[in-house]
């Protein structure tokens, strides 16, 4: 398998994990928003992008564009990869008042970024679905590439346990910071109370 194709499999089966994950977070509030923050001028990325649009060809070819809903059908949104990665970066208020903390606050910004991270500065400063010409995936840096997958991969893993309760505060910040950094404020609060729970 070349470099490119396992780029393609890698990133889908990432996305696919985040994605799945962040529905399950959304679910409960599912009722009162309706897919309220999805925009048919989001969805268009995944037409016009060659990374997004291989993508979807490859594993979510048979979901259904229309001008009007974009890809949003009853159940959600139809694609299940090859999102444009500002799908993953919004959360409305309801999600953040589940736990109203810094800590928390900061654990579901590092989850938004989680999928944009992967592909930043693909082949010089542009980002992997900024890329127009299909020709350009061939001379995308692949060693990036893996580094900042692998970065989300262990950001995800810590963010997920602290989010599901199997650990009661987040660490390794140092992990979560290649992911986002947050404002130095915000920062101070999370490792004071970090330290208070700490023996
Ligand atoms: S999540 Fe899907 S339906 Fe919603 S804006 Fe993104 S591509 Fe469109
Ligand atoms: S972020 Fe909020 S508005 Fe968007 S799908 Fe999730 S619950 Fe609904």
């Amino acid at each position: 398998m070349n470099s490119l194709s396992k780029i393609f499999d890698s990133y889908a089966a990432f996305e696919d994990e985040v994605g799945i994950y962040i529905t399950r977070i959304c679910e409960k509030h599912y009722a009162d928003c309706e897919g309220a923050c999805c925009r048919p001028d989001i969805c268009v990325e995944s037409l016009t992008s060659p990374f997004l649009r291989r993508l979807r060809q490859r594993f979510a070819s048979d979901a259904e564009y229309s001008d009007r809903r974009g890809w949003l059908v009853e159940t959600g949104c139809a694609l299940s990869v090859g999102r444009p990665p500002v799908c993953y970066q919004f959360f409305c208020d309801a999600i953040f008042d589940d736990r109203p903390s810094a800590e928390f606050r900061y654990a579901i910004m590092v989850l938004s970024k989680l999928v944009n991270h992967v592909g930043k500065k693909a082949l010089g400063r542009k980002h992997i679905v900024e890329l127009q010409e299909s020709s350009e995936l061939k001379r995308i840096n692949f060693a990036r590439f893996e580094k900042q997958l692998n970065e989300s991969a262990r950001a995800f893993k810590r963010v997920r346990a602290y989010l599901d309760g199997d650990v009661t505060k987040l660490d390794s910040l140092r992990i979560l910071k290649k992911i986002y950094s947050p404002p130095k404020a915000k920062l101070l609060a999370i490792s004071f109370a970090n330290k208070k729970s700490s023996p």
